[in-house]
């Protein structure tokens, strides 16, 4: 490092990339917020039970492989109290209770605001699942919605204009803003020798240049599309081309081309058409997919519609399966192949949506990261990282802890991966000796 660039170091006991669900759950702990089980709870297993009654008042504390040695997953530990029943529970009736103790020095370094990518979909998006699943324990959805006046079930599901504005409280309420900077890209994080005095290299562009930023402690958060997927045609380029769809209404034109597949081009395209569109919908994928997804998502509004629009008899939506796009060309001409032969449509606009992957390439400064495969019924599919199941630490990277669903051990959703924000908190204030004083 040279000395103009040394001048530029800051140094956090922690830092954590990333400020959606994933990344904001551990900031919380990190910023004192401690979980604590309060009441009569009850564990499945007799000895975790006699554990989580040992450490009721400061469950951090605990070292999480005992839990795993008494065969119960140390995540589901925590979100046995946080979500006991498939139902939200009255806030009278939690056994998680959260109490106010000293911070850490921890920074967050993230592109968007908090909420993470939700800030960046659809207008009108509603989640998979009820709104209380997507909840981060420390202030309960409940809560957010009573202290805004808001009249809503934390049982259905939530809408963007809800979920944005609770994930933008949840960092205010806590007192954690103060210690978020967004509008920041992280480039490179790269390791230091023993004697550099910290385990992590963090290089970032930020609003006013380039910065560099040491720690001890690093909580990979970037989520599940950080490396987004681009389309290889030629004229991938050409000025039609949205990629990241928002809302009908910004695609001009009535003719639109919807590239995809999954969940989100299934909303671009159910959307389009609804706004009275006539949409082209191309995907590598076979029909059977596709339909397998539709009719396993029938207990959700949107899909439930459609469903509708490809039953009936509606002419404004053509499927274009075993596709691909082969070259866009000026003026929206957009040449496909089919199983059956190449095809050329006219279209005023082209929506992509193919989704991504998380960014490891951030973290080629350590080679040979062990990840595994995951996928879920949702149809979600994502590397993780492999971690030691008690504390979310990478097997390969001292100091390392993949958060939200990048590690292995989690569902790939809010409710599946929260808890796993206590596993690593945790950890990070037991190895650095926070109980010890
Ligand atoms: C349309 C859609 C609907 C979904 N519906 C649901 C649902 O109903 N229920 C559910 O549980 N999950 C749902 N998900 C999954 C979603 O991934 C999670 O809800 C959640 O947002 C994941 O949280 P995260 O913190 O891991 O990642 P993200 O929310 O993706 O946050 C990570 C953040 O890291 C930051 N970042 C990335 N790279 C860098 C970098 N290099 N430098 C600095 N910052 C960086 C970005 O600001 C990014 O927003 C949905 C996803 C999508 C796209």
């Amino acid at each position: 490092m040279n000395s103009a660039a040394t001048d530029r170091i800051q140094h956090h006991s922690a830092i954590i990339v990333g400020g959606g669900p994933g990344g904001l759950g551990v900031a919380a702990v990190l910023e004192g917020w401690h979980p604590r089980f309060s009441g009569d709870f009850q564990f499945p297993v007799p000895e975790v039970q006699r554990i989580a009654e040992e450490f009721r008042d400061s469950p951090l504390e605990l070292d999480q492989h005992r839990v795993l040695n008494a065969g119960l997953r140390p995540i589901e530990f925590y979100r046995m109290r946080h979500h006991p029943t498939q139902e939200a529970l009255p806030l009278d009736e939690w056994t998680l209770k959260f109490e106010k103790r000293q911070r850490v020095g921890w920074k967050m370094l993230s592109l968007d605001k908090p909420g993470g990518l939700w800030n960046n979909v659809p207008r009108e998006q509603l989640t998979l699942g009820p709104a209380h699943w997507m909840e981060l324990a420390p202030y309960p959805v409940t809560q957010f919605y009573a202290d805004t006046g808001r009249e809503r079930d934390p049982n259905q599901l939530i809408h963007k204009d809800d979920i944005v504005p609770y994930y933008h409280a949840f960092a205010e309420k806590l007192g954690l803003n103060e210690h978020i900077q967004t509008g920041t890209e992280v480039r490179s994080i790269s390791p230091l020798p023993k004697e550099a005095g910290a385990r992590f290299l963090v290089e970032a562009n930020t609003d006013t240049g380039e910065q560099q930023y040491t720690c001890d402690y690093l909580v990979f958060a970037v989520g599940p599309k950080s490396a987004e997927r681009r389309l290889t045609a030629t004229g991938a380029d050409q000025p039609y081309i949205t990629y990241g769809y928002h809302h009908a209404d910004d695609l001009p034109g009535d003719r639109v081309m919807v590239i995809g597949g999954g969940r989100s081009a299934d909303w671009a395209a159910t959307e389009c058409h609804d706004s009275g569109k006539t949409v082209v919908y191309v995907m590598r994928q076979s029909p059977e997919p596709h339909l397998k997804l539709i009719n396993d998502s029938q207990y959700l509004p949107y899909y439930q519609r459609l469903a509708q629009i490809l039953d009936g008899d509606q002419e404004r939506m053509g499927l274009l399966y075993g596709s691909e796009v082969k070259e866009f060309r000026q003026g929206g001409e957009v040449v496909v192949g089919t199983p059956e032969g190449e095809i050329t449509v006219q279209v005023d606009h082209v929506a992509v949506e193919i989704g991504g992957e998380p960014d490891y390439g951030l973290l080629k400064g350590f080679p040979g990261l062990t990840l595994v495969p995951k996928r879920d019924n949702f149809r979600f599919q994502v590397m993780q990282m492999q971690t030691d199941q008690a504390t979310f630490e990478s097997v390969d990277v001292e100091g390392l802890y993949p958060a939200g669903y990048l590690s292995k051990g989690t569902g790939l959703s809010v409710i599946g991966f929260h808890c796993g924000a206590y596993l690593i908190a945790g950890n990070i204030l037991r190895s650095s000796g926070y109980f010890d004083t």
